[in-house]
């Protein structure tokens, strides 16, 4: 069945490959299972139940609860050559009769309609003798009061499924992984032994930035102006806010749109499509706006304000880069954020339990706006996922960028002031004293008399209650809230003050473009948006900003060349193939392009490295070192494969060691010197002289290994090593074997060994365990990991699960 599915998607959507989680979600559907498929944004729910519907022999109804985008979505959908339509209250009287007549002639295949549909026994009861497969719930967090968009009429939809004459698979999609949501799908909408699927969060492309700028409207402005081609969000937290900053674009002559609750139901729809449509490059909303919007080629997001929680940050960031592009989200800080945060709690929230519970997601966003590792690391730990790296290379944290600096004394000084004003003032009459201001009240206080006042002239105003507000953003100095907030000094200053810790702050000096076009592409995009408008679709259904780089960088020629591209399926090649393809021709003729290898296999060089054993030894004792003296564990540091890279390669300098696999700039910042102090000492106690080769992109290949990990634990493990033997070899934990052995016991292997699992947990634990397992037919270490205590750890877990796995299969 799958294969008919995969067919489906070549054809119709142009597509070569499922993503992982699809496969699941769509075979579980297929086997006339309910299901709940949690995905994040951005992670194509939408084609697990298209693809079914298709191969299904009756019709699908996709609940939706996005009105103002059904219509954009049904087009997208006609575009790809299936029968579709809806039904919403835009719709007139006689244009439902006939969709209704088409539904009972097979001339409709997906139907999507609004949930307050349900509310009407009359189009209930013309449903119900309908030849219906599949009733999709699309965005189902919507059902429960947890979640943030609640809505009334996703009650109907239990009773709604009984009316029918033959019950459908009911399948449900949402992006919200908390357990209160997951538990009120299942059971609100009256799921049948649902297959729960919760697929991995991480959003490669998406770049993530948290920045604390002196000053957030001067780095937007810069930023929006830099990036003025590329599509993009700013999420503000107040309808003044949005106001503000949606003038000051319109001022500098930014094509801009905004969105929030004061404005008119017209305004909103109209000013939702000018960005949909490209018409308008940037949208500046409150939270209100996004739910839904499938433009795939939003650039970038902006949060101006931070957000309430890191699951609606995480669901608005989301809403970038749907097509897989480079996209970056970037979050302003300034204090006063946490101030209107709570603020906002305190008034619209009553119930005293939610209010606490609010307040804890809100403490975990500032945590993570002052997390100094990964930030995709703390993103996805928070959404449960296990996460094998340091780092991620494409967030703030990871990179290095802009300048750093230190600011200590500056610091210092700040700190004693509002030290020797008894901690009792605000910014504003600290610059004062710092600036060595005359006003009246300073005199007042005698604060003309303190040994601090005056010692900072050199700022302006505002950039020291700048400077005063990024030390606060970094936690550096807190702030007591209230009507006046005051400044205090908590551990981090009093480090600061004590010279044990240094203000290293970075300053942005320099706002980048996202990405960069080439010619052709921005020759295809100018068609693109010519296309649209005549045919009255937004650009993006036409084709997605990364089939348009695709067909810009490898200039297919032919028909076949174009299929070959990805998003070009059989009937949006009838539709609009010739026209794109004439453009690429010509452009390649103007211009001399040498076609000769543009659509050979982009085959990777492969990179030999052979270890030297001796120089391995010594890296790796270094390491060992340095681990216990900073007391981590040593695979925090490097790799073993990368101290086996790195002693068949000889690095002799920063660049040298930047460019082997495992040494980003943060690691190269800590442990670089020690490691290039060894290598230099080896060389000259053996008087080689190494020849250095740059490696870039091609692939590795270590001492001709070239099985990946999990292959090699399971090739030792046949050779009878145990568990803890293959942990210390590979240096991976103890819990990361057992899950390649449990993948390839789900591969359906075989594995015929007696593993010792059982001094990895007690039988009160495995108890515990089983019956999750066993009641709601979940065995994803997860699933079953958000339902057991803390004390429980992975280890154990794994045990219990793989133990599960393995006597099933023996069944
Ligand atoms: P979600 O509803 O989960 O937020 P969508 O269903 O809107 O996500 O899909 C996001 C984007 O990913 C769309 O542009 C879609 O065309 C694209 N997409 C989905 N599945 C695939 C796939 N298997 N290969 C390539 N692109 C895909
Ligand atoms: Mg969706
Ligand atoms: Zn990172």
């Amino acid at each position: 069945m799958l294969s008919e599915a995969l067919v489906a998607l070549n054809e119709y959507y142009g597509y070569k490959n499922f993503r992982k989680p699809q496969e699941e979600v769509i075979k579980s559907i297929l086997e006339n299972r309910d299901t709940v498929a949690i995905m994040p944004t951005g992670g194509g729910k939408s084609i697990c139940y298209q693809i079914p519907s298709l191969i299904f022999s009756g019709i699908t109804v996709v609940i939706s609860p996005l009105i103002s985008l059904m219509k954009d979505q049904v087009d997208g959908i006609k575009e790809l050559g299936i029968k579709c339509d809806y039904i919403n209250s835009s719709r007139s009287n006689s244009e439902i009769e006939e969709i209704l007549f088409n539904l009972s002639s097979d001339r409709i295949k997906l139907l999507y309609i609004a949930p307050e549909r349900l509310e009407s026994p009359a189009f209930c009861e013309l449903m119900k003798n309908l030849n219906i497969s599949q009733i999709a719930i699309d965005e189902a967090h919507c059902v429960s009061q947890w979640g943030h968009d609640f809505r009334g009429s996703y009650k109907y939809i239990s009773t709604f499924i009984k009316t029918l004459n033959k019950r459908p698979v009911v399948t449900a999609f949402t992006a919200t992984a908390t357990d209160e949501v997951q538990t009120d799908i299942v059971n609100l909408l009256g799921l049948n032994n649902p297959k729960v699927l919760v697929s991995g969060f991480d959003r490669p492309n998406l770049k993530i930035s948290t920045l604390k700028v002196p000053d957030r409207t001067k780095f937007l402005l810069q930023y929006v102006k830099e990036n003025k081609d590329d599509s993009g969000i700013i999420y503000a937290a107040t309808r003044k806010d949005v106001d503000k900053i949606y003038s000051l674009l319109a001022d500098n002559n930014i094509e801009v749109s905004k969105y929030h609750a004061g404005l008119s139901n017209e305004e909103r729809k109209n000013n939702q499509e000018n960005f949909v449509y490209d018409r308008a490059k940037v949208i500046v909303a409150t939270n209100a706006f996004g739910m839904g919007i499938d433009k795939s080629n939003v650039r970038y997001v902006m949060h101006y304000n931070m957000p309430k929680n890191i699951e609606s940050y995480y669901q608005e960031i989301g809403r970038a880069g749907r097509d897989g592009e480079n996209s970056e989200c970037i979050l302003l800080f300034s204090p006063q954020d946490i101030i209107t945060q709570k603020y906002l709690i305190e008034t619209s929230i009553q119930s005293p339990m939610r209010k606490v519970n609010e307040y804890k997601k809100l403490q975990q966003i500032v945590d993570f706006i002052h997390y100094n590792d990964c930030l995709r690391k703390y993103i996805l730990n928070y959404f449960g996922e296990d996460v094998s790296y340091d780092e991620c290379s494409n967030c703030s944290n990871c990179l290095i960028e802009g300048e750093v600096v230190d600011k200590t004394l500056d610091a210092q000084k700040v700190l004693s002031c509002i030290y020797r004003m008894k901690q009792s003032f605000g910014v504003g009459i600290v610059v004062d004293v710092l600036r060595g201001s005359s006003q009246q009240k300073i005199l007042q206080y005698n604060f003309n008399e303190l040994s601090t006042y005056g010692i900072m002239k050199d700022y302006s105003k505002e950039n020291l209650s700048n400077f005063i507000n990024t030390l606060i953003a970094h936690g550096y100095i807190d702030l007591k809230d209230g009507k006046y907030p005051t400044l205090l000094l908590n551990m981090e200053s009093m480090k600061i003050l004590k010279n044990e810790k240094k203000v290293l702050l970075k300053e942005i000096n320099k706002v980048e473009k996202i990405s960069v076009n080439n010619n052709l592409f921005e020759i295809l995009r100018e068609l693109r948006a010519e296309i649209s408008k005549s045919e009255g679709v937004p650009p993006y259904v036409i084709f997605h900003d990364n089939t348009l780089r695709e067909m810009s960088s490898k200039y297919p020629k032919t028909e076949e060349d174009m299929m070959n591209i990805s998003g070009i399926g059989k009937v949006k090649f009838e539709r609009y193939g010739e026209l794109f393809l004439n453009k690429i021709i010509t452009y390649v003729g103007d211009n001399n392009i040498n076609l000769s290898s543009s659509f050979n296999e982009e085959n990777k060089d492969i990179f030999e490295v052979a270890t030297d054993m001796n120089l391995y030894t010594r890296l790796k004792d270094v390491r060992n070192k340095i681990a216990k003296k900073e007391n981590i564990h040593f695979t925090r540091i490097f790799s073993i494969n990368t101290l086996k890279e790195m002693s068949g390669r000889y690095p002799l300098c920063q660049e040298h060691l930047l460019d082997i696999s495992g040494v980003g700039p943060i690691k190269f910042e800590k442990y670089g010197d020690s490691f290039l102090e060894v290598i230099k000492e080896y060389l000259d106690e053996f008087n080689i002289i190494p020849h250095w080769i740059h490696k870039g992109k091609s692939r590795l290949i270590i001492d001709g290994e070239t099985r990946k990990n999990n292959e090699i634990a399971i090739d030792m493990l046949k050779e009878g090593r145990s568990i803890e033997e293959i942990s210390d070899e590979l240096e991976c934990s103890i819990g990361t074997i057992m899950g390649y052995i449990l993948k390839f016991i789900q591969e359906g292997n075989d594995l015929d060994i007696n593993l010792d699992l059982k001094q990895y947990y007690n039988d009160e634990e495995k108890n515990v365990i089983l019956k999750i397992i066993s009641e709601l037919e979940n065995s994803d270490y997860k699933f079953i990991k958000n339902r057991l205590p803390e004390n429980f750890n992975y280890e154990t877990v794994m045990a219990v699960i793989l133990e599960f796995h393995i006597y099933q299969y023996k069944k």
